[in-house]
């Protein structure tokens, strides 16, 4: 990537590290969704889709887009938000996916600063996409996943686009916003080590250097990192299953047009030592597999029901319990193409019994007004809690919720 574009978005980037290491202070943002009118509103001002340049349609209805993720600490604000179709909204979510492997920010705190340039390189990504069309050769590796995922070849498709002339408010009002946040430090302009880009960039050290031999030992990075947690998890029992991991790593690095080696894709990939024994690396997997079972099964808060069903916990338990009380039905079937608010105001009615209060209560005590009635309350109480959504439109023409595990 040129050192041009990435002192262009050297604050961007700046401001997703503080958000990583929590050195601005900030919380994730609460996100917020759309009502009809909203989208309404977006529809007429952007008739299609930036990316895809599809009209909207029941099939592939308009949706949110934070540009910046908010996992990533990107703000609930309109500086920070587009609406763009369904399928591009998902196609975008898997190429991030499949870059970072995670969707959880302590994960990306803890393999931070090994992930850094993914992020780096991500956040970019997601910027040039759509505001700033001149540089989209700086991200070809992300332009080619999101061409396997959507089939949309987003250099041609942007070339005659339409949102150009505003596009530059919009951006420059996010780097306003964060340049008071930053300005007061001094930040050193790219100095070429701290980022490291797209493969691209990294095989062609352009201004680099007089030392590296760049042709023969060209090391290629795939933009795709192999899903080990996943793999762990699904495979991994002993120090026998290493030679099992180590034919599916490299074979997902052919695959995805890398040519690294086991240890170098683990060292890169997943902070993985060179130095460490296999014994080490099996002790390794077998603690992560521990720590994600448990962090996908732990209900912190069910002692707290068990002890004293009929007391009410408090606020921010009790959101706890019921934005789990959501998130432990996502892979039902029932759900499998989101939740019907009918169906959330079910769920919630399902934990007020528990604790045998009225509706006014149990919105009173989580501090949401009443309004109209439980459904839409319960719409408004959906959005005090911390969870990913996303919605769309089923056939029907009715709202539905899509969730994903918080963070
Ligand atoms: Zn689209």
């Amino acid at each position: 990537m040129d050192k041009e574009v990435i002192k262009k978005y050297k604050i961007l980037i700046q401001d997703v590290e503080n958000y990583v290491l929590k050195k601005n202070g900030r919380r994730k943002a609460t996100r917020k969704h759309w009502t009809p009118e909203d989208r309404e509103k977006w529809k007429l001002r952007y008739p299609e889709c930036p990316l895809c340049h599809e009209s909207y349609d029941e099939s592939n209805p308009i949706t949110k887009e934070h540009i910046t993720p908010l996992f990533l600490g990107g703000p609930e604000r309109d500086c920070n938000v587009i609406a763009i179709c369904h399928k591009c909204n998902k196609s975008r979510d898997n190429v991030m996916k499949k870059l970072l492997a995670t969707t959880d920010i302590a994960q990306i705190r803890e393999r931070w600063p090994a992930i850094k340039p993914a992020v780096d390189n991500f956040v970019i990504w997601c910027h040039i996409t759509l505001y700033d069309y001149d540089n989209l050769d700086q991200v070809k590796d992300l332009n080619h996943a999101f061409k396997n995922e959507r089939n949309i070849d987003l250099a041609v498709k942007n070339k005659n686009n339409f949102l150009i002339n505003n596009s530059k408010s919009f951006f420059y009002s996010v780097l306003d916003s964060l340049r008071n946040i930053t300005s007061k430090k001094d930040m050193p302009l790219n100095s070429g080590s701290d980022i490291k880009l797209d493969s691209v960039s990294s095989i062609i050290p352009a201004e680099k250097t007089n030392t590296s031999s760049i042709n023969d030992n060209t090391i290629i990075r795939p933009d795709v990192i192999f899903d080990l947690n996943n793999w762990v998890l699904e495979n991994w029992k002993n120090k026998s299953d290493y030679n099992k991991m180590k034919t599916q790593i490299l074979r997902h690095e052919k695959d995805n047009g890398g040519n690294r080696k086991l240890r170098t894709i683990l060292k890169d990939d997943f902070d993985i030592p060179k130095s460490w024994s296999v014994k080490k690396i099996s002790s390794y997997f077998e603690d992560l597999k521990t720590k994600i079972q448990s962090s996908t099964v732990k209900t912190p808060i069910n002692t707290v029901q068990e002890k004293e069903p009929n007391v009410i916990p408090s606020r921010d338990e009790l959101k706890v319990i019921l934005a789990k009380n959501i998130t432990k039905r996502i892979g039902a079937n029932t759900y499998k193409d989101g939740f019907k608010i009918s169906q959330i105001a079910y769920i919630f009615k399902q934990s007020k019994e528990k604790y045998e209060v009225s509706w006014n209560k149990f919105f009173t005590h989580l501090g949401v007004k009443y309004e109209e009635n439980v459904e839409t309350t319960c719409k408004k109480l959906l959005l005090e809690l911390d969870l990913t959504i996303e919605e769309s439109l089923d056939k029907n023409g009715d709202q539905k919720y899509l969730f994903s595990e918080s963070n």
